[in-house]
């Protein structure tokens, strides 16, 4: 056991991750842990670096496909009350890494700020979302941010601001890193007018995407060449099946989950539309979901 007695009663070991994930899918990962504040995250991470562990920060997981094989290593989540919470300062919201994107969007509203609407209905955590900079209707959340606090894999803590931090399209360089928390730009608007742009959001999101199984969200990034979904569909794959993992017949670049997919049916789908997107269009489809394996 690589931890300290403390420590290893509150370590999890063989957690299946497949309740921890927006596809359902996912072995067990075999040391899993909920610290309960910055300082048994910092231990956490010393002795997993001693031990020469893998380490995976899982936030809502609503971007990653969890091999069946399961995981070596130690999963970590962000989920306690010390990392969740949210306050204003100034016109600007700092906020945990650990908090659902829409609890932020709540609290912005709560408070009168504006800014964050278009981040509605996207099922993540502040810092998965900073992470993969996500973002919808041509904005993304990189945007908005003035200041990340993080940790190194040593445990040591570190400011990054706007000028150190770089976002693109679903990527950042905060990859070498664990976000804590994030100051993000708002400013101040009537309710009424925050309550209005948060429903038009909603609605357009389910009237382009209202899959009610099991999914990650988009599985490849648009291309530079236009929508991964379109070329998706113009290969003809819309309901393409394999063991329980489907291609979305409303959203081609989505894959669901009928209720026992496996992780390798959903490998093997994300081969197939690859390879028929790069034979009829010359294109290499880059994933943007994770793949823990
Ligand atoms: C129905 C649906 C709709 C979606 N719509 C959109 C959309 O419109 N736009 C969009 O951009 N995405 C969308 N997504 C994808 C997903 O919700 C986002 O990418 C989200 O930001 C991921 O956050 P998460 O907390 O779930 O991250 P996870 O899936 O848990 O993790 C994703 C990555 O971030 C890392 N990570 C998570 N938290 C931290 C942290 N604190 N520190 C360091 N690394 C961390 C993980 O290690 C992993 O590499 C959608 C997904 C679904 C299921």
């Amino acid at each position: 056991m690589p931890w300290s007695e403390s420590l290893s009663k509150k370590i999890k070991t063989k957690v299946n991750l497949a309740g921890y994930t927006s596809f359902k899918i996912g072995g067990r990962a075999e040391y899993f842990f909920e610290p309960k504040n910055l300082k048994e995250l910092q231990q956490v991470l010393v002795s997993a670096k001693q031990a020469g562990l893998r380490v995976f920060i899982l936030g809502a997981g609503s971007n990653i496909l969890v091999s069946q094989a399961g995981l070596s290593g130690l999963v970590i989540r962000l989920s306690s009350k010390d990392f969740r919470k949210c306050s204003c300062l100034g016109s600007c919201i700092v906020a945990g890494s650990g908090l659902k994107l829409n609890a932020l969007i709540s609290f912005s509203k709560k408070k009168n700020l504006s800014g964050l609407e278009f981040l509605v209905g996207i099922p993540g955590t502040l810092g998965g979302c900073l992470m993969g900079n996500a973002g919808a209707w041509g904005k993304s959340i990189g945007e908005l941010v003035k200041q990340v606090g993080v940790l190194d894999y040593n445990g040591k803590l570190k400011l990054l601001t706007s000028k150190q931090l770089k976002f693109a399209y679903r990527k950042s360089n905060l990859n070498k890193y664990i976000i804590i928390w994030a100051k993000l730009k708002t400013h101040a608007a009537q309710k009424k007018v925050i309550v209005v742009k948060i429903s038009q959001y909603l609605l357009r999101r389910k009237q382009s995407q209202g899959n009610n199984l099991p999914n990650a969200g988009c599985i490849f990034k648009n291309p530079g060449q236009g929508s991964a979904g379109r070329l998706i569909d113009i290969c003809g794959l819309k309901g393409k099946a394999e063991g329980g993992a489907v291609i979305s017949k409303l959203h081609a670049n989505f894959i669901l989950n009928t209720g026992n997919a496996k992780s390798k049916d959903v490998l093997s789908l994300m081969d197939l539309m690859r390879k028929r997107v790069k034979e009829r269009f010359k294109i290499n489809l880059e994933p943007e979901i994770k793949i823990w394996e």
